[in-house]
């Protein structure tokens, strides 16, 4: 529950809002379990659809265009992504190609884009990757021209705008996760936008013909949540999230570490109404919470910004008009060794310290099967990416003390590599 921040407490690695004893309560009536619809008023939308994770959404979505589409069947997602995503699109029996990333913004390489698209391609996935907004129209425009549909991964951008638009309303399609860690949580949820009302329909059929309700899964998540919303807490993330990122640290594990190691397969289910409930009584103190975290985050982003050789990322500057949200600060180090001495030096000191992805998609060997070869092209971008960034929390527990330790630790760092 929400307490003041504790010195020695954990750190949790994204700032995710805090459940208050009174969203537990038992659900009503009809409005007070129709999550999509307040979800929709949040983001300004007609509607939204809920599903049980941002990974269960993607599949529903892939199915939808795949019925579409039947003839279409590669899907392009950045080389530096969650893995999940790559779960999903292999999980649709869809191929999976990935896309090297630009040298100086998150966004995709858009000339690696455009040899990957042609007429088999199915979707595009620009991504909002750690709240930052991503320039999704010329991910949109490849795509366009081959008569492809563009999905876009806000996973980690719920409350993220471009002007008064939410993001995930460029593209065809947009989805947002609610997991743990994801700023509103169900523990695991999910939620899709669809612009066009024909393509919003065949993604709620598909939802309707694939889902089932698998009443286990949704007790074993309402457990779940609830544990979660009893133990998200300064003094108790020692033990949910200290203790095993500690223990994946000490077998040089940085893939747990970085709690890249995910189920093969997707748990499909239904969302239940007391897990709807609690979200939308969370929902209601959301922008109260993103407005915190922005304030934050923006006296945070000046104090990096004077450490020679950091970089911190900003939502991308070809989109006029962004303003992305802050559950962590991305930062880009000047070298690969600067960047593995910070984590070695802090990632188990509980400050909130992580990093998004361990590795590129086609260098981790749980996932590289997964991955359409490609011979010719080397992902030198994205590898780069991963091999240099970081993501400090800006969850509200790490206070400002505790903050300045770690920039004068950061400091250090960069300043040995220079
Ligand atoms: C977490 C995440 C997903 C998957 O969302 P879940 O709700 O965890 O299934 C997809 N893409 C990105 C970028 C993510 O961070």
């Amino acid at each position: 529950m929400s307490r003041k921040s504790e010195h020695h407490g954990e750190v949790p690695p994204t700032a995710g809002l805090p459940l208050r004893r009174k969203d537990l309560g038992l659900p009503i009536g009809g409005a007070d379990t129709n999550l999509a619809a307040s979800l929709a008023s949040f983001l300004g939308v007609e509607a939204t659809q809920i599903e049980c994770s941002g990974t269960a959404a993607l599949v529903v979505a892939l199915t939808a265009l795949k019925r579409l589409a039947p003839e279409r069947d590669e899907v392009i997602v950045p080389a530096y992504t969650c893995p999940l995503v790559a779960l999903a699109v292999v999980h649709c029996g869809l191929k999976l190609y990935v896309c090297d990333l630009q040298v100086d913004t998150l966004d995709m390489d858009i000339a690696h884009l455009r040899r990957l698209c042609n007429s088999h391609t199915l979707a595009v996935v620009p991504t909002h990757l750690g709240g930052r907004v991503s320039d999704v129209t010329a991910a949109l425009a490849c795509a366009r021209d081959v008569g492809a549909w563009t999905i876009e991964d806000a996973a980690q951008a719920l409350g993220a705008r471009v002007g008064a638009d939410s993001v995930g309303t460029l593209g065809d399609i947009g989805f947002f996760s609610l997991a743990v860690g994801k700023g509103l949580s169900l523990f695991e949820g999910g939620v899709l936008v669809v612009r066009d009302p024909v393509l919003r329909k065949a993604c709620l059929q598909a939802s309707a013909d694939t889902v089932p309700r698998r009443i286990g899964w949704e007790l074993r998540r309402s457990l779940e949540l609830l544990g979660y919303a009893l133990l998200y807490d300064p003094a108790w993330m020692r033990w949910v999230y200290g203790r095993p990122l500690r223990k994946a640290l000490r077998r040089g594990d940085w893939s747990s570490a970085a709690g890249d190691e995910f189920d093969l397969s997707i748990p499909l289910h239904r969302v239940g109404r007391w897990r709807q409930a609690v979200g939308i009584r969370a929902l209601s103190r959301l922008p109260a919470f993103l407005a915190q975290g922005t304030a934050q985050a923006q006296r945070r982003r000046e104090r990096i910004a004077g450490i020679v050789g950091v970089q911190v990322l900003e939502d991308s500057a070809s989109v006029p008009g962004a303003a992305g949200v802050w559950p962590v600060l991305l930062l880009r180090l000047p070298t690969g060794a600067s960047r593995d001495a910070l984590l070695n030096a802090s990632w188990g000191s509980g400050c909130g310290l992580s990093v998004p992805f361990a590795r590129a998609l086609p260098d981790y060997e749980r996932y590289a099967h997964l991955v359409v070869p490609q011979p010719d092209e080397n992902l030198s971008n994205a590898r780069d990416w991963a091999s240099r960034l970081v993501a400090i929390s800006n969850s509200p527990w790490l206070d400002d003390a505790r903050f300045e330790n770690f920039c004068r630790t950061l400091a250090e760092h960069c300043e040995r590599s220079g």
